[in-house]
């Protein structure tokens, strides 16, 4: 199937309930694990490791922060431009990252950017 608006919109949806999805189940796990629990947590769950939790954690909740960024720009009918410079952002990459927020050209400077900041 081609590459398709609606087909971007469609995984993003259905990348948004996976994620919180997720996002409700490491929430779960941690709750066990502060001691709330009442060891009626199930194999899924049992298998996070705290330290762990942490760090998909955030990593979970910011991609979907960007995952419903992404949704809320079909509804401004600014998706799939840059949002930098205002480029059509390309098929090919929004097809990898269907919540792409820059074209490849200003992603890469982002990225020098932070990674200097990151750097400090
Ligand atoms: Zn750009």
């Amino acid at each position: 199937m081609p590459f398709s608006y609606e087909r971007a919109k469609r995984e993003l949806l259905e990348e948004q309930a996976k994620l919180r999805q997720q996002l409700e189940r490491i929430e779960n796990a941690e709750y066990e694990s502060v001691g709330y629990g009442n060891h009626m947590a199930d194999d899924a769950t049992g298998a996070f490791d705290q330290a762990v939790d942490q760090a998909l954690l955030r990593k979970v909740e910011n991609t979907l922060r960007e995952v419903e960024r992404a949704l809320a720009k079909f509804e401004d009918g600014t998706y799939g431009l840059c949002e930098s410079c205002g480029t059509r952002i390309e098929r090919a990459r929004l097809e990898v990252l269907p919540y792409a927020r820059y074209c490849l050209d200003c992603q890469t400077r982002q990225e020098r950017n932070s990674t200097r900041m990151a750097a400090r």
